[in-house]
């Protein structure tokens, strides 16, 4: 029946405005012509470095960042330009699960509260019914029963990324957004979280979209990968085959960074030249070339497209033209 998520083009620029008179002085392309389509019941992780643009892809994907262009299609239905109301209704089903859980609290309400808002918020389940639904929530999420009258505060990062997590799953969505979910977590803490989101999946079916900088646990969660870098996505695979053949000069980098314990594959570490540019003013050509080792005289000139490989990989990089397969041929068109 289709993927459950069909986002194309999809651009989220901002304008940049300075001086005296508050001019707009450029543009921000946090977000600049992203493709892919997210299957049911998988995780897309989504990775790249700090200012990548992944944070606003997420945001925009649920149009809690309006986009400025493109085309986003839940279960086959446009989500840019739906009216308020509609979009809303929609929002039950696609949920955001933040990176700092207490920044996303409020801090003058109970547990008890915090897990009832969203049913409040949708006039779902009064009284009785919603006391043992966010009672199901706090068992479900192993946080004790007691914490139904306790405030944020009184939680550690973990329990109150629980708590975050129970709001966020609490209407039974099909799509959730995990902006760094564990980034803030104390290490200890990180893969009982990460083992909860992979047990709340089997259980209630859910799709995720999983967006890190950390590959180890993007490797360990996803399905498939998608990388990004200045607002463009510069390669997505299946995990294993991103992982065991990464065709683009960034990923490569990045994965060299991460430690392997298999001295059959041992890693030379690609250090990467320069930060990140700017996205105001990012380089011409393949916006990657002023930090790629590989970089030649067209990828100054020339944007690579993404390439479409082998088994669906796709990558956006000269160097993987020689393997690139033809794109799938359009549908016969009946005249007329
Ligand atoms: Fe490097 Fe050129 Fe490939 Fe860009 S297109 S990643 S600069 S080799
Ligand atoms: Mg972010």
């Amino acid at each position: 029946s289709g993927p459950l998520l069909q986002v194309r083009e999809v651009k989220t620029h901002f304008p940049v405005r300075g001086g005296l008179l508050g001019r707009v002085q450029g543009t921000v392309k946090a977000v600049d012509g992203v493709s892919f389509d997210v299957e049911r019941g998988e995780t897309l992780g989504l990775v790249g470095e700090s200012g990548c643009g992944k944070s606003t892809l997420g945001r925009s994907l649920l149009r809690l960042i309006e986009p400025t262009s493109g085309s986003i299609r839940f279960e086959g239905e446009e989500l840019t330009g739906l009216p308020p109301g509609r979009m809303r209704a929609l929002r039950r089903r696609m949920q955001l699960i933040f990176q700092d859980p207490y920044a996303s609290l409020n801090p003058r309400l109970t547990v008890r509260e915090l897990i009832g808002e969203p049913f409040a918020i949708h006039g779902l389940a009064q009284g009785r019914e919603r006391e043992e639904k966010v009672l199901a929530l706090v068992d479900l999420m192993g946080l004790p029963r007691d914490a139904m009258d306790r405030y944020p505060h009184a939680f550690s990062g973990g329990q109150r990324q629980r708590i975050g997590i129970a709001r966020s799953i609490a209407l039974r969505p099909d799509l959730v957004i995990a902006d760094e979910p564990i980034s803030a977590l104390d290490v200890s803490i990180q893969a009982q979280i990460i083992n909860l989101l992979v047990d709340l999946q089997r259980e209630l079916k859910l799709t995720y979209v999983f967006i890190a900088h950390d590959l180890k646990i993007v490797e360990y969660i996803s399905t498939r990968v998608a990388v990004m870098y200045l607002g463009k996505i510069v390669e997505l695979a299946r995990a294993g085959d991103l992982y065991r053949r990464p065709r683009h000069p960034y990923t490569q980098a990045l994965l060299s960074a991460v430690p392997v314990p298999d001295p059959e594959r041992p890693r030379k570490r690609i250090l990467l030249q320069g930060d990140v540019p700017s996205p105001l003013a990012p380089p011409p050509g393949c916006a990657f070339h002023p930090r790629c080792p590989h970089a030649f005289e067209r990828c100054r000139r020339e944007t690579p497209p993404l390439y479409v490989l082998e088994g669906g990989h796709t990558a956006a990089c000269f160097l993987a033209e020689p393997e690139a397969r033809p794109a799938p041929a359009a549908p016969p068109t009946t005249g007329g």
